[in-house]
């Protein structure tokens, strides 16, 4: 393709992009989906391939993940596989022009919707500590015999290091809103949710419903086995949780040993059956801390949101259910 060509593209997409970044939709809410969409349009102009997609890195559940691939939906992947898992392990980029014969090739998406690939260039991407976050992936050079290492990086270049920068924003947003110690959502992405999924749900008069439980005489726990046994109750807790609640639920670490579930298209019965069910889950269950078995109970206060009052002020009805359950013996479920 024409340089001028090229060049023009490269011009109207970065104005897109421009746009996208100052239009109101630009912000976190939409997850920076269309400046990907963006960037990996520049990728595939750059380097005049047929297709181009965008690969995010996954570091907690050890995949590499794509949506922009032609006809296929998301496509998830384990982090050491095919030739963008080779190219982050190696630090580098890679290129074939004889896919069918490379044996990191994985043909899965081709066999699926009857493309052919020619050739692919893998370039990774990382944040500004230098540490690899995702990759860019070229597929079909349009022109010549397949990619050029040195040329087509070269070329590929601005683009990765915009795609950086996004990227890295986004992990850093995702992180705000993520609890490192049990890996749930915390406050921060209880908000974002409730903005995004269930506030227009409450004022709409459907029926959604939380509750909020608490561990306990968990210091008892922390005095008893110590602080790194308490941390171990609280991934145990949180992985009964994250495991054992509906697909529709969500649930979230509110803080120390709190946690909100929130139930969308669920009465206050409903709701008080889960936090049953779950009350009894964790009695049950067993923590296993360097050969100590600890157990533990939880108390729960359940309330169907009123959209009358805030989230605030609902969440302050759940909690005072909550003391309640405190107050008249713990482990158990107050409506
Ligand atoms: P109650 O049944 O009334 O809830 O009693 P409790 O002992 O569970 O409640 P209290 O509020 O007295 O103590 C909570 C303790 O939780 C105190 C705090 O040190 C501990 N805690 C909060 N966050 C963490 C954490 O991340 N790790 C550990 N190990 N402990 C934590
Ligand atoms: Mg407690
Ligand atoms: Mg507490």
């Amino acid at each position: 393709m024409n340089e001028n060509v090229i060049f023009d593209r490269f011009l109207d997409i970065t104005s897109k992009l421009y746009a996208q970044m100052c239009s109101e939709d630009g912000d976190a809410s939409n997850d920076h989906a269309e400046v990907f969409r963006l960037l990996t349009e520049l990728a595939k102009t750059l380097v005049n391939a047929d297709r181009a997609s965008f690969w995010k890195w996954d570091k907690r559940s050890h995949t590499l993940w794509t949506t922009a691939a032609v006809g296929t939906g998301r496509i998830t992947i384990p982090e050491d596989t095919g030739l963008v898992g080779k190219a982050l392990k190696e630090k580098r980029a890679i290129i074939t022009n004889d896919p069918y014969n490379d044996p990191n090739f994985n043909s899965d998406v081709d066999k699926k919707t009857g493309y052919v690939t020619k050739s692919i260039l893998v370039m990774p991407i990382s944040n500004c500590k230098g540490e690899f976050i995702g990759a860019y992936q070229a597929i079909n050079k349009l022109d010549g015999n397949g990619f050029d290492l040195e040329e087509d990086t070269r070329r590929l270049a601005a683009a990765a290091f915009i795609c950086g920068i996004t990227l890295e924003s986004e992990t850093f947003l995702d992180d705000s809103m993520h609890d490192k110690l049990t890996e749930l959502k915390n406050r921060m992405g209880f908000s974002s949710d409730y903005g995004k999924s269930y506030s227009a749900k409450v004022n709409a008069g459907e029926k959604v419903s939380l509750f909020i439980c608490d561990i306990d005489h968990f210091k008892r726990v922390n005095d008893t086995y110590g602080h790194n046994a308490g941390d171990a109750v609280l991934r145990h807790v949180a992985g009964h949780f994250r495991n054992n609640i509906r697909e529709c639920d969500d649930v979230y670490r509110w803080g120390g040993e709190e946690f909100i579930v929130i139930l969308p298209d669920t009465d206050i019965n409903g709701a008080a059956a889960e936090a049953e069910k779950l009350r009894n889950l964790i009695m049950n269950s067993v923590c296993t801390f360097e050969d100590t078995d600890i157990h533990v109970t939880m108390s729960f206060g359940v309330t169907q949101l009123d959209k009358a009052l805030s989230i605030e002020d609902n969440i302050k009805a759940a909690d005072e259910k909550l003391y309640t359950a405190k107050e008249t013996g713990r482990n158990r479920v107050i409506v």
